[in-house]
């Protein structure tokens, strides 16, 4: 199987580096609406992409919900800042 297709490696337990760049890549590769379909907004390519999946994989394996994260942005400020982001 091809590496290009397959998904970014979520490595528990989830340090604070990769969860501030897993809030980023959530916020960052989102869905936006295009005649061909639901794109990355940052990289054109059908979405989900693997940054955000890779992000949605890495928040629940730290045991923040992705609903969590979409819903208070405000937390997600927060979290980046402890990260250190
Ligand atoms: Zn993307």
């Amino acid at each position: 199987m091809s590496t290009l297709i397959d998904d970014f490696p979520v490595l528990t337990p989830v340090t604070d580096e990769d969860l501030a760049f897993a809030v980023r890549a959530v916020r960052t590769h989102v869905p936006e609406s295009w005649p061909e379909g639901e794109l990355c907004r940052s990289e054109r390519v059908p979405y989900p992409c693997r940054l955000a999946r890779w992000g949605r994989a890495t928040l629940a394996a730290a045991g923040l919900p992705e609903a969590e994260v979409e819903a208070d942005a405000a937390a997600v400020d927060r979290l980046a800042c402890e990260a250190g982001a």
